[in-house]
């Protein structure tokens, strides 16, 4: 695998590598895990090279106090990687990235997607998201950008900031890679207390009892269910809502036919945590 910092050299390397096959990228802020690695594997098997990047964007961090404690563990990201058969790490500093400072830098016209769930609990996040990634996209120029499933909503703004910036690169979903007992990976887990990450896959059952729950209708009482069993477990909840999976409308009231995903935020301690599940993959329910 072959390490670069600096933009110049990155992409006099990939112009290299262009005639001879698509590129797959993989953005990252490290602390990598199996879900990560996952997205690696998918993009070696479907482009000629992959590249991922690792950088801590600072404009996507509401919370001053999460961006101080995100985990960093970038030597044994790079042993991840190579033993994953990653080719390429793209590892910036902010400098790099932001050479005029992080402040002041474009807006996108995400319309609801940003009043709602992540948007409306973290303002300014998905802002911080698609600058980051519409500069890494413009650095890389990849043919394909893998993304997880686990950041549903990251992955519905991204698919429209690459509407709207006129983007030829093709969104590759991959799914939630989940620990054995339904926890869905995240590098913030490793901030958990060992009671904290006994209850955290409480998140993964309360979503799979809505998707069981499922009825046309009124949605509300499944709702309140799913808050009264992630708050007896012990979580501080921003929201537990279901909504439109392809476009992320809220729906309270079910027509028994809308393709469903069910999305939810929650604290444990300091940790926040969130997961989402994809309910009837578009089969209608009566
Ligand atoms: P992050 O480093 O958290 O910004 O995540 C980088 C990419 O990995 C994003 O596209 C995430 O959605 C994806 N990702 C993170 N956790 C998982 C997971 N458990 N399963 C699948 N993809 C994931």
């Amino acid at each position: 695998m072959i390490i670069f910092r600096k933009i110049g050299l990155l992409k006099k390397h990939l112009s290299g590598l262009r005639s001879q096959g698509k590129i797959g990228f993989v953005p990252t802020m490290g602390a990598l895990h199996a879900g990560h690695l996952q997205l690696i594997g998918i993009s070696k098997k479907e482009n000629l090279y992959t590249l991922c990047s690792i950088f801590v964007n600072p404009t996507q961090f509401n919370d001053p106090q999460d961006f101080q404690k995100y985990p960093i563990t970038i030597e044994s990201d790079i042993a991840k990687l190579e033993k994953q058969g990653c080719d390429i790490l793209f590892f910036p500093s902010a400098e790099e990235i932001y050479p005029n400072g992080p402040a002041g830098g474009k807006h996108y016209e995400l319309g609801h997607l940003e009043q709602i769930l992540e948007g409306k609990f973290r303002p300014g996040h998905f802002q911080g998201v698609c600058q980051v990634v519409d500069i890494l996209l413009d650095i890389t120029e990849p043919d394909r950008l893998y993304l997880g499933q686990k950041d549903y909503q990251q992955c519905m703004v991204i698919r429209k900031m690459i509407g709207l910036t006129g983007r030829s690169t093709t969104l590759r979903i991959c799914d939630t890679v989940r620990e054995a007992d339904g926890l869905a990976m995240s590098s913030r887990n490793m901030r958990l207390s060992s009671e904290q990450r006994q209850a955290a896959p409480a998140i993964f059952h309360v979503l799979m009892e809505a998707g069981k729950g499922l009825k046309k209708g009124s949605l509300l009482q499944l709702q309140e269910q799913a808050l009264d069993q992630l708050e007896k477990a012990g979580f501080r909840t921003d929201y537990f809502e279901f909504a439109n999976a392809e476009n992320l409308e809220i729906i309270n009231e079910w027509d028994g036919t809308q393709p469903l995903v069910a999305l939810a935020a929650a604290f444990l301690g300091e940790v926040r945590l969130i997961d989402n599940m994809v309910l009837n993959n578009g089969v209608s329910i009566n």
